[in-house]
């Protein structure tokens, strides 16, 4: 009996799958949760809130883009023709700038001044850029030679009336928020955000309202994890502190099971108490795997159970963490209809040496810093996976692969920027 005064008996783990590389265990998420039928239905919302959502609907071009020749330069509209040999002088109609058009048609000999974002003129194939001209009362010199189209965009060469700009599935950024707005999408239909139960497990884990005793922790993973969900446009649904006891556990991943993605944190591990597998298969989970070769994060579970998917991620801070970022976000996306974001590597030039251990993927907080023109890297001070104040000190992780064991000053290496 220990000073909690419980003394209930557990069963020690007995679902274990052979350990998985981390890029086959990533693919089996994304694998998994694409031909999940959990993916949510869609809503419509105003273009102004449909930051960070993603879209379900095709985008289809409502006119030309541009819809007319538009000038890219202030300038002359002229004909290239009328310009070999240069200097050539020209006379000049008149004027055009954007949010008028030029009614005329430009003859041999004859330009128009034209401003960036104008309309070009008829008979105008090419527009000189101002700084090659000088004007002397109607006419105008011109010292440079151009090409047919030299500095307008063809009508229509962006997108055709009619052509998809912007396929379903696609995470709408400032920029696509921006294409839509050029399309007078004013309502965007988006999936709807994915409800993700987070359930922190540990006899330790005391919640935030209480002062925890000196051999107990607050609850920060349910927090940041919390947070990460948001992050990632999902809505966090945080459950009360599962104790590591059978009964209680057990309720609260049923009550888990009620949203569209379950994340567990703790109690994923071979320690006596670390039951959360158990209770899993005995609600009639299906693992996919149960161990990942990288470090931080190697307990990592994951499996579905009565048609809901879930992530058992080990109840170290930074493990959590890591593999929340690596595996739930992508896995996320996957079920919400959207591709996953490709994992992109940065490159940095090493500053201390790096030693390894195992045939590990390693994300190692690390801080990034750009010196005489290059990024280079150190690893921050860290004590090992449970270390918070090292994760908050680190701008990106050094990513080490399994076949590096020590890795040298002045090496290029991967680097994962920290990003969120
Ligand atoms: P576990 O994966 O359950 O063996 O937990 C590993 C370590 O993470 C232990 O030191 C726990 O105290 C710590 N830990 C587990 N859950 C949490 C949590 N929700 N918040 C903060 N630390 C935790
Ligand atoms: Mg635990």
């Amino acid at each position: 009996m220990n000073a909690a005064g419980t003394h209930e008996q557990v069963d020690s783990c007995t679902v274990e799958l052979p350990m998985l590389g981390f890029k086959q265990a990533r693919q089996k998420v994304l694998d998994e949760l694409a031909k999940s039928s959990t993916a949510p239905k869609s809503e419509n919302v105003p273009l102004g809130n449909a930051l960070g959502r993603i879209l379900d609907e095709e985008i289809l071009a409502d006119r030309d883009y541009p819809p007319f020749r538009r000038a890219t330069r202030d300038g002359f509209a002229v004909r290239a023709a009328d310009l070999n040999p240069v200097p050539s002088s020209l006379e000049i109609l008149g004027e055009v700038k954007a949010g008028t058009w030029f009614e005329g048609k430009i003859g041999p000999g004859q330009c128009v001044g034209i401003m960036t974002g104008a309309p070009v003129p008829e008979g105008a194939d090419a527009v000189v850029m101002v700084e090659h001209t000088r004007v002397n009362g109607n006419g105008v010199r011109i010292d440079r030679a151009l090409k047919s189209g030299d500095n307008i965009v063809p009508q229509g060469s962006e997108g055709k009336k009619g052509s998809l700009i912007l396929p379903r599935g696609r995470r709408l950024r400032p920029g696509e928020i921006g294409l839509l707005a050029s399309v007078g999408k004013t309502v965007v239909s988006v999936a709807r955000r994915l409800r993700v139960a987070i359930l922190a497990t540990g006899d330790e884990v005391v919640p935030l309202e209480q002062e925890p005793e000196w051999f107990q922790v607050r609850n920060s993973n349910a927090a940041a994890l919390c947070a990460q969900v948001e992050a990632a446009d999902g809505i966090p649904v945080p459950l009360e502190v599962a104790p590591d006891r059978y009964e209680p556990l057990r309720a609260l991943l049923e009550k888990g099971l009620e949203s569209d993605l379950l994340v567990l944190s703790g109690g994923v591990s071979m320690g006596k108490y670390d039951i959360v597998r158990n209770v899993l298969a005995d609600l009639g989970a299906e693992f996919h795997f149960t161990s990942v070769a990288m470090r931080p994060g190697k307990p990592l579970v994951f499996g579905h159970v009565q048609g809901r998917h879930f992530f058992g991620l080990p109840g170290n801070p930074v493990s959590t963490f890591v593999t929340f970022e690596l595996f739930v976000r992508p896995g996320m996306d996957v079920l919400s209809g959207a591709p996953p974001e490709p994992l992109t590597f940065m490159r940095a030039r090493l500053g201390s040496e790096v030693r390894l251990k195992g045939k590990l993927t390693a994300f190692l907080p690390a801080r990034v810093a750009e010196r005489e023109d290059e990024p280079v890297v150190e690893l921050v001070g860290w004590q090992g996976s449970g270390d918070l104040v090292g994760l908050a000190a680190a701008n990106c992780f050094l990513v080490a692969h399994p076949d590096q064991k020590e890795i040298l000053p002045g090496h290029w290496v991967d680097v994962l920027p920290k990003g969120w």
